[in-house]
């Protein structure tokens, strides 16, 4: 495996440095999945010019000098979005805040960003993570990943789904930042209580960089001191950090994963909503008339509960059983109510568990055709990171399409998930991923 890995790691390293970069490239014989419409065009020509994409066309495109590739018959499509990640968490959560250093940290996330990339994945929206320093060194080229919509730290309540610290940490507000544990002074979540507080950690996010707001309005699976059912922060909090967003010309974005913490939400004006896996239909249709995005998880609570090894201490175990009886629910009404629906993993932890994300792929199979999974993972999760506004840190294109002025975001695929959306599992079926206009993989003969 390691030696795998190393191998890969050289082949992206030389497609990447071997291309002349100002010549147009032209993509030909591909079948091009139009994520807008769900449609394929079949033998189509794709042509990119610069870090955009300039041409699709179901007839050759006529153009002097480019470089050709030749798709062979694969199908080319957006590069894949990961919805909800957290590059940062790249292992055990206890390991992480009890052993791990933020340089250690770093060098983990390196390694998760480029497997997500060698995977398909161009872009992640990170819900939740001290992300900015990763994301500055793909965007500067140091070393290869996704773009990263970073949220930077969730915020939360003290005792809430954020309040990661161990037992024997201290308070930030009543024993110091400094005894206040590794998650919170790392800026990976951010306890923050009161309006004042609340209002301070969102603009303390959004001058580190942040392109959208992500807070906890709810219990949530992993953390240990709050039950699933508690709701978090005040309606004068959220609508306060919703407030702090908007002024700033992007999004709240909140984990909730029951009926009141939802509720909760779109009376404050939150955009997202992060889980939502046991709702009853009332809610749902409420979040179908505000328009707002849902971004749950399958793979995550549907697997075998006694079995998941994100989530085996015994607290964590419970919660997660109230989330597995009302996932399936929640997924039929969502359909039902046609909501706009984002595709997401909210992997976090080591490498075997990374191993195992794109199991989403077959857990959502369940539920909706291919198609319908390749636009929650390119339309969809386009049009949420178009949400973060003029905090948009790539802000010159869509992406999530392929089509004229959207950014050069794209992957050849070795066969049509169109039919079969398992394809997409499997890294060796991704023969090439090019962002931003550079190939950086690339497999073909
Ligand atoms: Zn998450």
């Amino acid at each position: 495996m390691k030696a795998f890995l190393f191998a890969a790691t050289a082949l992206l390293c030389t497609a990447a440095s071997a291309q002349d970069t100002d010549a147009p490239i032209l993509f030909t014989n591909v079948n091009v999945f139009a994520s807008s419409s769900g449609q394929i065009i079949e033998g189509g020509e794709v042509l990119v010019r610069g870090n955009m994409v300039s041409e699709v066309s179901e007839t050759p495109i006529a153009v002097d000098g480019a470089e050709v590739i030749d798709g062979g018959g694969r199908t080319l499509m957006p590069g894949m979005i990961e919805g909800h990640g957290h590059v940062m968490l790249a292992s055990e959560p206890a390991t992480m805040l009890l052993t791990q250093d933020a340089f250690e940290q770093g060098a983990r996330a390196a390694a998760r960003a480029q497997a997500y990339f060698e995977a398909g994945f161009t872009t992640v929206r990170d819900m939740g993570g001290n992300c900015f320093g990763i994301k500055k060194a793909i965007d500067a080229g140091v070393t290869m990943g996704p773009r990263i919509y970073c949220g930077g730290a969730s915020i939360g309540q003290t005792s809430g789904h954020g309040d990661f610290r161990m037992p024997t940490d201290g308070h930030p507000r009543f024993d110091g930042p400094e005894f206040s544990g590794n998650a919170n002074r790392q800026r990976h979540t951010l306890i923050a209580d009161g309006v004042d507080d609340v209002r301070a950690a969102v603009r303390e996010m959004l001058f580190r960089g942040a392109s959208h707001i992500k807070i906890h309005a709810g219990g949530g699976v992993t953390s240990f001191t709050d039950p699933l059912q508690a709701a978090q922060y005040t309606p004068g909090e959220m609508k306060a950090a919703v407030e702090e967003a908007e002024r700033y010309g992007t999004y709240v974005a909140t984990h909730a994963q029951l009926n009141n913490s939802v509720w909760a939400s779109l009376d404050a004006g939150v955009k997202s909503i992060e889980h939502g896996l046991v709702l009853e239909e009332d809610t749902v249709i409420r979040m179908a008339e505000l328009d707002v995005f849902y971004s749950p998880q399958a793979y995550l609570p549907l697997q075998d509960v006694s079995g998941n090894p994100q989530f085996q201490a015994p607290i964590q175990q419970g919660k997660l059983a109230l989330v597995s009886e009302g996932a399936r629910t929640a997924f039929e009404l969502a359909k039902k109510h046609n909501l706009k629906m984002l595709w997401g993993t909210d992997v976090f932890g080591g490498a075997s568990i990374f191993a195992q994300f794109r199991q989403e792929f077959a857990f959502r199979d369940m539920f909706f055709t291919p198609t319908e999974q390749l636009i929650q993972i390119s339309a969809n999760n386009g049009a949420v990171l178009a949400l973060s506004g003029l905090k948009n840190p790539y802000p010159d294109g869509a992406l999530g399409v392929i089509a004229s002025g959207a950014y050069a975001d794209i992957i050849l695929v070795d066969g049509d998930p169109t039919q079969d959306i398992r394809i997409l599992m499997e890294t060796d079926n991704i023969d090439l991923v090019m962002k931003n206009g550079v190939v950086y993989k690339n497999t073909l003969d």
